[in-house]
Order: C-alpha cells, then structure tokens, then sequence
C-alpha cells in the first residue's frame, strides 16, 4: 500500500479544517502518516490518530519556524525518505507551495499545485490557465508532491484509529547555514473572521463598493464568512491586498462564494470558480460574472446586500 505523508505545518491549538482534508484524502490513496511540525499537545495527538495517521515523524530540531521555507523543506524530504513515502499532500498556501517546489527539487519529485481531486492511482486533478480547462495529471516520479485546495473534500474520520507511532526525523546538518533567518514577525490584527482560504463562504466586493466595505462586512459576519476582494479594491487601497482572490492573489474554492460589484475578469475567476455555488450581484446585467454564476442578481450591491442580511439575521434570529 502506498505510503502517504501529510505536511501539517503550524496547526496552532486545533488542527485545521484544511488538514483534515488532507488526511482524509492520504487515506483514499494509501496508508496516511504526518509530518508535523507544531506544537504536538494532546488534542492534536488525538485528532490525528483519529483522521488515521499511522505515524508522525517530527523535527530533530525545534527551530524550523525561525527560517523561511529552505529548512522546511530539507526536513520533509528527510520524513519521505524515512517513511519511504511516495505521495506527499501539503496545502495550497504560498508558502506550502514554496516547499512543495524545493521538495520537488531535493527528491527530483513531480509537483502538482493547485489540486482539488486525486484518483485512487495518483492522478490528480486541477484547473488551468485561469480555469479554462480542468486538467488530470499524474506524476511519473518514484515520488509525488500535490498541493491541495482547501474544500476540496469532506474531511472525515477513519473508521478506527489508533495511536500513531512517533518518529524523529533527524534535519540534516547544515539545513539551516545558508537559509535566510526571520529576525522579527509583526502579529496581524485578528479580524475574527474565517480563514479567506479555507473558508466555507466568502463575500467578496469589487470596485462596485466604491470604497465601502461595509455591506460586504455586514453580510459577511451575519454569514460567518471571510471577506475577499478583487484586484480593483485592493489596488484601490478599500482593503488589505491578503484580500486579493485571483490570479495574483488567493485562490477560494468554499462553498459558496458571494460576488458583489465583480464584473468576473479572467484573473479574478481563476480565483474563485472552482466555488460549489456562486452568488454574483452585480448592477450590470451584461457583466461577465453572471456566466458563472449560479445565482445571479442584478441590481445595486448597496440595496441588494442589506437586504440579504437583514432576511439573514431575522431568519436566525
Ligand atoms: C496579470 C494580471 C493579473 C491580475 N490578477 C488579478 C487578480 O488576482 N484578481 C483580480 O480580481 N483581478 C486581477 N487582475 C485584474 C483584472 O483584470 C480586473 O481588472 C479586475 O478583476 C477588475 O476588478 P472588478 O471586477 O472589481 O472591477 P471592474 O471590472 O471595474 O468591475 C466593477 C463591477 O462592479 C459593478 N458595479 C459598479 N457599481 C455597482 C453597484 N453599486 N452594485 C453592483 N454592481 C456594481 C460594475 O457593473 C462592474 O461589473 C489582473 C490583471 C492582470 C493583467
């Protein structure tokens, strides 16, 4: 049976939802195991033990997160060959990416990014070219790097589980030596909002909301969503650019995703139209969103979307 390495980076106090993604997915293509580096307390033990992990291989050292990405990547091609792996899941974040790359690099591994399926054999399935055609690729190395989208499965329990085994990786000598070192991290406002990337909704406002988030916020938080934007308001300087959905920014794929004053440029749906459900509101009956959309409404965000989260509100009332 194939051996599957699961690189679960920083998971914090719980595992997220994304990680669990990925176990579930390991378990559809093999035997799953972890690389883990974190904070390895009880409830992430048990977690992982519960989601079918085998074993989890860690760190030698405990200062991985004191450099960028190289020193990263050296340990987790140190765990695949520890674990004799040959599929490895990462997420689908920048930086997971990175390492994926180099990963790719040190095992002479092929690399997949931007993954949202995986057939049992390996072959894995993806969207391109800003999301024109949807592609099925197979690595044809000893090793596989894939990163996955977020939400692009139901995380789920294994049927049983028991306590993986743990297993130090020892990080070869001299991975750090020439790895540029963090000398200081500023901590980012929490906006108690949801995960853009991992989030299950997202309302995203475009240059439409003329420089007021505040309708996109209001239905945002009635919804438990994340807030996202397109490059027209974030290069306006209406919200932060980690906002950004498209080619050049984060790619979504929730499972709803509400376009507000969007007109669906190329770029910003190779962000976001892998959505389950697409809502677009948009004053312009012609604009090209509306070909996506599954739902679509034409009229004026600013009336459209306090509606919504008025009905919003008193249905949960
Ligand atoms: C190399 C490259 C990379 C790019 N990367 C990205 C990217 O990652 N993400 C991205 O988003 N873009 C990206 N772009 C830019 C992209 O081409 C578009 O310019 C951008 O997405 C447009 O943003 P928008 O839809 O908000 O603005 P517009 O295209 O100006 O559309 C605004 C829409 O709002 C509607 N509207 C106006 N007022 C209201 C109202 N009151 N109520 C309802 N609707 C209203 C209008 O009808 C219109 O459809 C990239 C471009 C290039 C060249």
């Amino acid at each position: 049976m194939a051996k599957v390495l699961v690189f679960i980076d920083n998971p914090g106090q719980a595992l997220k939802k994304a990680s669990l993604e990925l176990l579930t997915m390991a378990r559809s293509l093999g035997e799953p195991a972890v690389a883990f580096n974190g904070d390895l307390h009880n409830d992430v033990a048990e977690t992982l033990a519960a989601y079918g992990a085998q074993a989890v291989y860690r760190p030698s050292v405990a200062d991985l997160d004191d450099y960028l990405v190289g020193p990263k990547a050296s340990y987790l091609a140190a765990a695949v060959q520890t674990a004799g792996a040959t599929v490895v899941l990462t997420e689908n974040s920048a930086e997971a990416k990175e390492v994926a790359a180099r990963l790719g690099i040190k095992l002479g591994a092929g690399v997949i990014t931007d993954v949202v399926a995986v057939d049992p054999d390996g072959t894995a399935h993806k969207s391109v070219l800003a999301g024109s055609y949807l592609t099925a690729a197979k690595a044809t190395t000893p090793v596989a790097v894939l990163t996955v989208k977020a939400n692009s499965l139901t995380p789920e329990p294994a049927v049983t589980g028991t306590a993986p085994a743990s297993v130090t990786v020892d990080v070869p000598a001299g991975a750090t030596t020439a790895a540029a070192r963090i000398t200081a991290r500023s901590e980012k406002a929490a906006s108690g909002r949801p995960d853009l990337a991992e989030a299950r909704i997202v309302v995203a406002g475009g240059r439409g909301v003329d420089g007021n988030f505040g309708p996109v916020e209001e239905l945002a938080d009635a919804l438990g969503a994340a807030i996202g934007a397109s490059r027209a308001a974030t290069d306006a300087g209406w919200i932060g650019h980690d906002a950004q959905i498209g080619q050049t920014g984060k790619t979504v794929s929730p499972q709803l995703y509400i376009s507000a004053g969007i007109s669906g440029a190329i770029q910003q749906k190779a962000g976001m139209q892998t959505a389950k459900v697409i809502v677009a509101v948009n004053k312009d009956a012609e604009s090209p969103i509306f070909e996506i959309a599954d739902f679509g409404i034409v009229g004026d965000l600013f009336q459209v979307l306090p509606q919504a989260t008025a009905e919003i509100k008193k249905r949960r009332g």
